[in-house]
């Protein structure tokens, strides 16, 4: 007998949200369960103050690809806002990517040749294979960025110092040898006028929802509705943990209202010394040039995860990329598709998660195009 549903959508995230959107579009019936109490994953914003603060980290969307890119314009316009963080180093401003306002700010010089000189003289400090991240850090951008911009910083990300590090971790630090602070190098990027939660809902559409119940507690029940699953939780929770536990890095974050109308100056401040517990400072209103009276600001932590705390970031090294196989092995013999950043166990940016999704809707024979 045919199931009240065609799809089971497990997660509101952003990847659902696009297979919910192809679905409608074919005429398929959805719902979606969601653990949380609100749909959109970690693109979700809660309003303060009258502004759209990114609840699960700053998020600002880029891209390259012309068909995501018009795809997301034709349910909300995109502002014009281009990320440009500044680093903060013991009161020091330094632009973000390293460029040549990093550098004249650094050494009070003019041209890309004086810049290139310093950095050539800096990186010879280290000769023979790097023995580890700092020294592999060295050798790509010289002892002052390293020392001002990159030790601080990645010693609080990792909760190690950068000698214990390998130095596989960076593989290239971008040197621009212009004075352009776009951190991105993508042809397209902005953020949704209104805010996330405006594209999300509007991926959605009319699809049923179901908020605040864990899949994994209701599976058998839920399972007899509908005739396929999309799954986008951790792959290793939908085996309830059989092979062992992914590691993810966790985040902490602490949000503050503050009684004036701009703190920072900008939307991303990070900050480069080891002494100051923060990675960085989002002041949310500069996302969308919020002129509010009041401002909110974010002070994000980096965190060591253990299971029950959210998991941000995969940690794709060998051992977790063996157990990862592992598990994708057993998704094999499920009649279930495993998709997004935690069904796939993989970091992937909001566009990427786009394309992924847009794939897995042709697959099902919901979408035609050139994806
Ligand atoms: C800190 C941070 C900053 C980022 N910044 C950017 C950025 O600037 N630009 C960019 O392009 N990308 C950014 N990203 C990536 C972006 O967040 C992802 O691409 C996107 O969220 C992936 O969507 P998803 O649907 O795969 O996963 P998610 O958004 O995680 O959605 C999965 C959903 O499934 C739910 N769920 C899990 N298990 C269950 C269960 N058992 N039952 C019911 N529901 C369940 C979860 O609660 C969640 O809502 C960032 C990511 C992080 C972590």
């Amino acid at each position: 007998m045919k199931k009240k549903y065609d799809y089971l959508l497990v997660g509101a995230g952003l990847f659902n949200a696009v297979f919910a959107h192809f679905a409608a579009k074919a005429g398929k019936r959805c719902f979606v369960v969601e653990k949380r109490n609100h749909i959109g994953g970690n693109l979700h914003c809660e309003e303060i103050e009258g502004i759209h603060v990114h609840q699960y980290g700053a998020h600002i969307f880029h891209t390259s690809n012309r068909e995501v890119w018009t795809f997301v314009n034709s349910f909300v316009e995109m502002n014009r806002f281009t990320n440009a963080p500044m680093a903060q180093y013991k009161g020091e401003m330094y632009n973000l990517p390293f460029n040549m306002n990093t550098f004249s700010r650094m050494w009070g010089i003019r041209t890309p040749e004086e810049a290139e000189a310093i950095l050539a003289e800096q990186r010879r400090v280290i000769s023979g294979e790097p023995r580890n991240l700092e020294e592999q850090a060295i050798r790509l951008v010289g002892t002052d960025i390293y020392t001002k911009l990159i030790k601080g910083y990645t010693e609080k990300q990792w909760g190690r110092d950068c000698r214990e590090l390998p130095a596989f971790i960076i593989k290239r630090l971008p040197v621009r040898l212009t004075y352009d602070n776009n951190y991105f190098n993508d042809r397209y990027q902005g953020i949704p006028e209104g805010g996330y939660n405006v594209l999300i809902e509007a991926l959605f559409g009319d699809c049923e929802r179901v908020l605040g119940v864990d899949y994994l507690s209701h599976r058998g029940e839920l399972d007899q509705q509908a005739e396929q699953v999309i799954y986008t939780g951790p792959i290793d929770a939908y085996f309830d943990y059989r092979l062992g536990s992914l590691s993810y890095r966790s985040l902490r974050f602490e949000t503050e209202v503050l009684n004036l109308p701009n703190w920072q100056g900008n939307a991303v401040v990070n900050y480069t010394e080891r002494e100051v517990p923060w990675t960085r400072i989002i002041e949310h209103k500069h996302f969308e040039f919020g002129r509010q009276e009041k401002t909110v600001i974010t002070r994000e932590y980096p965190q060591d995860w253990e299971p029950g705390m959210e998991p941000y970031y995969p940690v794709n090294d060998e051992k977790n990329q063996a157990l990862y196989a592992a598990y994708r092995k057993l998704g094999e013999a499920e009649r279930v598709i495993f998709g997004g950043r935690l069904g796939e166990y993989r970091y992937y940016d909001m566009d990427k998660v786009i394309e992924r999704a847009m794939e897995c809707a042709k697959a099902c024979g919901l979408k035609r195009g050139t994806l």
